[in-house]
C-alpha cells in the first residue's frame, strides 16, 4: 500500500480510497484485469462503488502513466500498472493474458527512423500452452 501511495504522490495525484483499491487489486491480481472484473472485487469491500467509477478512475490513471490499458481483443481493455515495457500473449481458447518480455532495439533507442518512440505495445493471438495440453486424450 506504501508503494502505491508513493505511485500516486509522484504523479501528484491525492490518494484516494478508490485509486488507492483499484491500484491494489492490480498489483495483488498481477494486471490484466477488465473494468468488470476490478469492479466485481471491489464491490465486495465498497458496495457504494460504481463500474462508472472505477471506469472513470482507470482513465484518468491511464492518462498520466500510471496504468496502461491494454487492448487485444477490441472488445474490451484490461489493465495492468505501469511496469517495464513488455508484450503480450493472448490465449484465444481460454482468453488469458500472458506478459511477454520483448527485447526491442528500437524502443531502447527511443527512436524508429528519426520517429520518437513514447510507449510500446505488441501482442501476439494464439493458444497458449495450458489449453495446447491434450485433454482427456483428445489430439490436437
Ligand atoms: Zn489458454
Ligand atoms: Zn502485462
Amino acid at each position: 500500500m506504501e508503494q502505491i501511495k508513493k505511485l500516486l504522490d509522484s504523479k501528484q495525484i491525492r490518494p484516494t480510497v478508490q485509486r488507492m483499491k483499484i491500484l491494489k487489486c492490480l498489483s495483488e491480481k498481477k494486471g490484466h484485469l477488465t473494468v468488470d472484473t476490478i469492479y466485481e472485487i471491489i464491490r465486495k469491500e465498497i458496495p457504494t462503488m460504481s463500474k462508472t467509477t472505477v471506469y472513470n478512475t482507470l482513465s484518468s490513471m491511464a492518462e498520466v502513466g500510471i496504468v496502461v490499458p491494454i487492448v487485444i481483443t477490441g472488445k474490451e481493455a484490461r489493465y495492468e500498472l505501469n511496469t517495464v515495457q513488455h508484450h503480450h500473449f493472448f490465449c484465444e481458447r481460454c482468453a488469458k493474458v500472458i506478459d511477454i518480455e520483448v527485447q526491442c532495439d528500437h524502443f531502447c533507442k527511443g527512436e524508429i527512423n528519426g520517429h520518437k518512440i513514447n510507449e510500446l505495445h505488441g501482442y501476439f493471438k494464439g493458444v497458449c500452452k495450458n489449453c495446447l495440453t491434450p485433454e482427456k486424450g483428445r489430439k490436437l
